[in-house]
């Protein structure tokens, strides 16, 4: 990727001022640190696996640019380290007081516990990222579980980021297959963000859109290599996630890089799925199950022609009152889920002259959005097939999860986030029920897998 492309980034960005990718650029963690926190001392927080691959070569960096440094903060290796909100606490009241700033050696789980961290003591820190594993490292906000919910609590991103390509290639396979799998999304996202720019539900912002989509197929273009550790595979799906990252620090908002796959995603997590696991399913691979499962039924859509298959009056007609919607919600997902998802679900509710008036668009406009998402999309067969061969997840057998769950998943996941997303159109459309079931019958593609 052309360094041009992040320096550009940068300029928008409101909490990151430098980010160093490259091969060795480790050693250049203490220049970062001088320049933006002359005279200051520093303290890295890491865990036991994290300071083994890159604890010796920060100190080193560090010290040798004339950092003073404090004891660690050193989190046991096993378990694997938890996005619990009690770890942000606990690195919060190691941090409070020290006239120190943070130094996360760190993937995606402990630079989400000290970006919380930190946001809470108001103070900035330093990433070093050890895995291209998540599009968390350079985005506003953090994925912490907190009061039984897993949540993307606000907080800023790191000021200075560093990326080792030979650092991040050197992590486990799981951990970068979790990356692609994140970064993956970002394809049927776009398409889901077409639909809401053609809809006047939420405009495209064409430059946070660039710097998302621009380096998104090169980013993807070698999953072998990205398995195989190559240092140039890597860079390019790094430089993915970081910009996706840099995108929500300038949008403040996740739209430029989550879509409907990662409802899935998050329905699953907030349903606890595999978070008892060790280690815990991770988020990139039910992300990456989740792009499979989007792009699916888009290729339905696209097939059907959605706009000679909406019938208006019929749709308008089985339109569900807010009271059935609740019920129907209501009888979808746990008790635990109810308050938060009926929140969420509130701030898309359309009544029914709301949704006529959507349908009608949609017909009018589909000729340009079908244009546009056949652009923008590629099958699910090509995004499966090269989720399979970074070693991600693209089947639900893989993660244990029986069928009939995993197809209600395609009925359920849009009750959890306000985000308007394909299943929420196809709901309006009264179209939801016949398209998931052509995935299911013999000869779609869940029958044929
Ligand atoms: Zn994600």
């Amino acid at each position: 990727m052309p360094e041009s492309l992040i320096d550009k980034a940068l300029e928008t960005a409101t909490d990151t001022h430098a980010i160093e990718i490259g091969r060795g650029v480790v050693a250049t963690t203490g220049r970062l640190f001088a320049e933006r926190f002359p005279g200051r001392a520093g303290i890295i927080v890491a865990d036991e696996n994290h300071w083994r691959v890159a604890g010796r070569q920060v100190v080193e960096s560090l010290t040798s640019a004339g950092v003073r440094l404090l004891d660690p903060y050193v989190f046991p290796g096993t378990p694997t380290l938890y996005a619990g909100y009690d770890n942000v606490e606990t690195v919060r009241e190691e941090l409070r007081g020290k006239d120190a700033v943070p130094i996360a050696v760190a993937s995606g789980t402990l630079n989400d516990i000290v970006k919380r961290a930190c946001g809470e003591l108001e103070i900035e820190y330093l990433c070093v990222a050890t895995a291209a594993s998540m599009d968390g490292y350079a985005s506003y906000g953090a994925s912490i579980t907190k009061d039984g919910f897993k949540q993307t609590l606000t907080c800023p991103a790191p000021a200075v980021i560093v990326a080792d390509l030979d650092i991040m290639a050197g992590a486990p396979e799981r951990l970068t297959a979790t990356g692609f799998g994140d970064l993956i999304e970002k394809v049927p996202a776009g398409a889901d963000w077409i639909i809401c720019d053609e809809l006047g539900i939420e405009k495209i912002d064409p430059y946070v859109w660039s710097l998302v989509q621009g380096p998104l197929r090169e980013s993807l273009a070698d999953p072998q290599g990205c398995k195989d550790g190559d240092p140039e595979a890597i860079s390019g799906l790094a430089s993915g996630l970081v910009m996706s990252g840099l995108a929500m620090q300038a949008y403040q908002s996740s739209r430029p890089a989550s879509g409907g796959g990662h409802h899935f995603s998050h329905l699953w997590e907030m349903e606890h799925y595999g978070l008892d696991w060790d280690p815990p399913l991770s988020h990139g691979f039910k992300v990456g199950l989740g792009t499979v499962s989007v792009a699916a039924l888009y290729e339905v859509v696209l097939a059907a022609d959605l706009a000679s298959a909406i019938d208006v009056d019929a749709a308008v007609a089985a339109w569900p009152t807010w009271d059935e919607t609740e019920a129907q919600l209501k009888a979808a997902l746990t008790p635990d889920l109810h308050e938060p998802a009926l929140a969420q679900t509130r701030g898309k509710y359309l009544g029914s002259d709301e949704v006529r008036a959507r349908l009608e668009l949609t017909i009018e406009r589909w000729p340009v959005i079908e244009k546009r998402l056949r652009e923008q999309l590629l099958p699910a067969a090509v995004l499966k097939e090269k989720l399979d061969t970074v070693g991600a997840v693209t089947h639900p057998s893989q993660i244990g999860m029986p069928m009939d769950r995993f197809r209600d998943t395609y009925h359920r996941a849009r009750w959890i986030r306000t985000r308007f997303v394909l299943t929420d159109l196809l709901t309006q459309a009264n179209l939801l029920d016949p398209f998931v079931d052509e995935l299911f019958a013999p000869g779609g593609f869940w029958a044929e897998q």
